[in-house]
């Protein structure tokens, strides 16, 4: 039996450094994956923020996405944040047509779905069954939940729809929760592994 879980967290593009030192926080070992033999070799994955249009070429362009969508499918714990939410999404509104999500979570996202003069905010957002209080939420240019399918629980909301969704174990957000100092999101995520 391991003693710690390993994450992993996608390295090949974006914000994915902060998480893994929450992760270290937290008691959990974080290794970036950037090759199927370093995702073959983790216990759950983040996707992290960025760019999705970038990570999704990168996600091909590295051989990473048939295994991912596999292991995936095979139920691996995951977290997205972001960009992460985007990629791991069935459909992607306002996207490119070549980047497919990966079927993760049953949402259609749409990506850059806050106005310009909300392209990032704070919010303190009251999380379903989270202990503790509101949770400091950092949005930057974040998608939205357009809409979620029946076996999706929406944690969290704003007036423009769901911004924190989990279906089984995997729980996506449209904030950057790594980037708040407030743990308790990977928290429940490293629960469910
Ligand atoms: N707007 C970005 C995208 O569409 C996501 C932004 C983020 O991850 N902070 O991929």
């Amino acid at each position: 039996m391991r003693v710690r879980a390993v994450v992993g967290v996608i390295a090949l593009q974006g914000a994915f450094r902060r998480h893994a030192e929450v992760l270290g926080d937290l008691g959990a070992t974080a290794v970036e994956v950037r090759t199927p033999s370093d995702l073959a070799a983790v216990d759950a994955v983040i996707v992290p923020g960025g760019e999705s249009t970038t990570m999704s070429f990168l996600l091909d362009s590295s051989g990473l996405r048939a295994p991912l969508r596999a292991r995936l499918a095979d139920g691996l714990p995951a977290l997205g944040t972001c960009a992460g939410m985007i990629v791991l999404a069935t459909e992607v509104l306002d996207g490119r047509a070549d980047q497919p999500g990966l079927a993760a979570i049953d949402l259609v996202v749409r990506r850059n779905a806050f106005g310009r003069q909300r392209e990032s905010f704070e919010a303190d957002l009251e999380v379903e069954g989270l202990a503790g209080g509101p949770f400091p939420a950092v949005f930057i240019r974040a998608p939205v939940v357009v809409s979620a399918g029946e076996g999706v629980e929406v944690l969290a909301q704003v007036a423009d729809g769901p911004v924190l969704c989990r279906q089984g174990r995997v729980l996506v957000s449209s904030f950057h929760p790594e980037l708040s100092g407030d743990r308790r999101l990977h928290q429940l995520f490293l629960e469910a592994i």
